[in-house]
């Protein structure tokens, strides 16, 4: 009886504990460390387009959807430190991670960016137009994979990306990662998102989680364990946002 109650107690815990950390986008240890690093770092910072990318996005369905941003402006130095010029997206929705992109490639950068649903795009668009780098994106309508194999077996772009961001379908991802790793170049990067899936990885089986949310934690364990068994790339897990890894190629 004892033991039953301990774990009723535990999965009520988990529960709270699970929701309370889908409440904003940080894993961080409190939800005031978040805001803090928000106000000191990161809105004083954002540039006008994505603040008002932003401020729309919040009024449009799913808009928990979109990186937040303290990950943008992480993606943004990254990109920059990189000297990154040609970028894939995989999963678009209003933008909020393109427009990072568009805005810190140079003039002469292009991204090709992929999303199943242009109708979410097309909301972010007049804003990535107003800020002066639709020139930069080439938007592809679709699922990713076909655009992928087109890309290598008769675009012949192998090799050709300094960068990819993987941002959509997390059953697909080593899907992705197989294709990408011949379109990166020796050298580039392949930022996975979400890959701690809200702390989930590391929750006990007790932890109420619906169906939906069980199924990416599972892919989200594998693809993790085919990152870190990888030899062909080096690998670092940033506890940004929800998780990011970075996989640098090797060879
Ligand atoms: N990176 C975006 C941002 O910062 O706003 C958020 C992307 S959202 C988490 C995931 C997106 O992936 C959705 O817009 C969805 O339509 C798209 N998506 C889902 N499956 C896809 C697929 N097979 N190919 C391409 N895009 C897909
Ligand atoms: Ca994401």
């Amino acid at each position: 009886m004892e033991v039953k109650a301990d774990s009723a107690q535990l999965q009520e815990k988990s529960k709270v504990a699970l929701d309370h950390q889908m409440d904003n986008k940080s894993l961080l240890q409190s939800d005031a460390l978040y805001q803090y690093i928000l106000e000191t770092n990161v809105y004083p910072r954002e540039p006008e387009p994505l603040k008002e990318l932003r401020q729309v996005t919040a009024k449009v369905p799913w808009n928990f959807m979109a990186i937040p941003p303290d990950e943008g402006q992480f993606l943004s130095l990254l990109l920059k430190l990189m000297n990154a010029k040609n970028t894939i997206e995989i999963g678009v929705y209003t933008g909020y991670s393109l427009l990072s992109t568009a805005l810190a490639l140079p003039e002469d950068g292009k991204i090709i960016a992929m999303d199943t649903d242009r109708r979410t795009y097309e909301i972010g668009r007049p804003i990535i137009e107003k800020a002066g780098v639709a020139h930069k994106i080439d938007f592809r309508e679709g699922p990713a994979l076909p655009f992928l194999d087109e890309m290598l077996k008769n675009g012949g772009m192998q090799g050709s990306f300094d960068f990819a961001f993987v941002d959509a379908d997390k059953g697909n991802y080593l899907n992705y990662h197989k294709r990408l790793i011949d379109l990166v170049k020796i050298g580039g990067v392949i930022a996975y998102d979400n890959t701690l899936w809200k702390g989930t990885v590391a929750s006990p089986p007790e932890v109420h989680m619906n169906e939906g949310f069980r199924n990416v934690r599972l892919f989200t364990l594998e693809v993790n364990k085919a990152l870190a068994a990888d030899p062909r790339i080096e690998i670092a897990q940033i506890p940004v946002a929800d998780g990011i890894t970075l996989c640098r190629r090797l060879s």
